[in-house]
């Protein structure tokens, strides 16, 4: 167990945050899609002695001496990564979801190369090609959206641009997008027009390992993930394939190319993740994210709140609380969190806010389903957010539903050890 208590008699001032962070945890109801909550295995590792090895390289090839315990647990994450995603190779070294993607471009294309990914307000990410992104910066970068009026991927539109921009590089997958995503269809599009697929599937990964979404990986050239999100993992990033060859490049621009030493205290942590969610226990979880996202929209939508596609194949749901609520989605996340709710406002298809603003919230499952909610409290946090947001102005309705959410969390506590 981790209990801190040579930092809380140490350094009393950074110990006072991670107190007040941990009671915020415990206090509140945790809808940021990204966001989940790792096992004490999972933190114990990541605490662990394994933070002090320097480890440039790989397991049997690394640049220093004394790594023969390092390669034990990179071995094992390798290992049980291959296994959880049926993968011919695998690299656990990228630091985070964006330093996986960085890897897998620069091993893909040249600088100035043109790839194609799905659009930020659309749902897609920083790193697939957004102009402040290095992504954006290092290549010629196009956009597809989703369909304003339906809010999906329409694939003859994703077609017919990548037929007109002839990208090297297409890029599938996203941060906002409540639906399955077709990578097989992907994969076709792209070997029309003869560029390499690159999946993201940073969000949805903790899916496609239990064959509840389509797995990415014999479609795509390279796969690449962040250890975080719906794996319930440490911090960090994955990138993965079934080309060997290919592989070999990765590993080259992962280390030397942009990164040093891995983080092997947190490889550590990857593989007691990857072994966790090749327990069975894991897909119940995961089917349970799924039936939660599902509760809650269902309770949106029998009561007039739009949700965006009328509901979701995933973890997460986008609500569109302009036109339901007459209010932005920042001004929903502001409420929202005033009765211990967090989550984050989001631009909802042919958004007309700007995006300091935004028409809509995204909501996700995965953090709430770890502390034990199930579909009823899911629906019971759907009225919540409701009566919130059409009594923005009342304090004494909100003060109502704070007392109530307080009581609620009660019965699930957090189960760590308090630090
Ligand atoms: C979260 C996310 C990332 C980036 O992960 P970081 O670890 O924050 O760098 C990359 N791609 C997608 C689709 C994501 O949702």
């Amino acid at each position: 167990m981790i209990n801190n208590k040579e930092l809380q008699e140490f350094d009393p001032e950074l110990y006072q945050s991670i107190k007040a962070e941990r009671l915020r945890q415990e206090n509140n109801i945790e809808l940021i899609a990204s966001e989940n909550f790792v096992s004490n295995a999972v933190r114990e590792a990541q605490a662990s002695i394994m933070t002090n090895k320097y480890a440039e390289g790989y397991p049997g090839k690394r640049y220093y001496g004394g790594c023969v315990n390092v390669d034990v647990a990179e071995n094992l994450a390798r290992e049980r990564l291959k296994k959880l995603f049926n993968a011919n190779y695998v690299n656990v070294q990228p630091h985070s979801g964006s330093q996986a993607n960085m890897a897998a471009i620069r091993a893909l294309i040249n600088h100035g190369d043109r790839i194609l990914g799905m659009s930020l307000d659309a749902g897609g990410h920083l790193t697939h090609g957004y102009p402040l992104s290095f992504s954006g910066k290092d290549y010629q970068s196009f956009t597809y959206g989703v369909n304003t009026e339906t809010g999906l991927i329409d694939y003859q539109e994703v077609r017919k641009i990548a037929s007109e921009v002839k990208p090297q590089l297409i890029i599938a997958g996203a941060s906002a997008y409540p639906r399955a995503i077709d990578f097989k269809k992907f994969r076709e599009i792209a070997d029309e027009v003869g560029a390499y697929l690159m999946v993201d599937m940073a969000h949805i990964a903790g899916f496609c390992c239990t064959n509840l979404h389509q797995n990415p990986v014999p479609y795509a050239h390279v796969v690449t993930s962040t250890t975080h999100k719906t794996l319930r993992g440490p911090r960090g990033g994955i990138i993965l394939s079934n080309d060997v060859e290919l592989g070999k490049k990765i590993d080259k621009v992962v280390f030397p190319e942009t990164q040093g030493g891995p983080l092997e205290h947190i490889i550590a942590a990857k593989a007691v993740c990857f072994y966790e969610d090749l327990q069975p226990a894991y897909k119940e979880y995961m089917k349970q994210v799924k039936a939660n996202a599902q509760a809650i929209a269902n309770v949106f939508m029998e009561n007039g709140v739009k949700v965006i596609t009328n509901g979701t194949d995933n973890h997460l749901l986008l609500v569109d609380v302009k036109s339901s609520f007459g209010i932005t989605g920042l001004k929903a996340q502001t409420t929202l969190e005033e009765i211990n709710i967090t989550l984050n406002k989001n631009s909802i298809p042919g958004d007309t806010e700007r995006p300091a603003y935004c028409s809509g919230i995204r909501i996700g499952s995965p953090a709430m389903t770890t502390r034990g909610f199930k579909e009823e409290e899911f629906k019971q946090i759907g009225h919540y957010i409701i009566e919130a947001l059409r009594n923005v102005d009342s304090v004494e309705i909100k003060e109502k539903i704070k007392a109530s959410i307080s009581q609620l969390l009660n019965r699930f506590p957090l189960n760590y050890e308090l630090d």
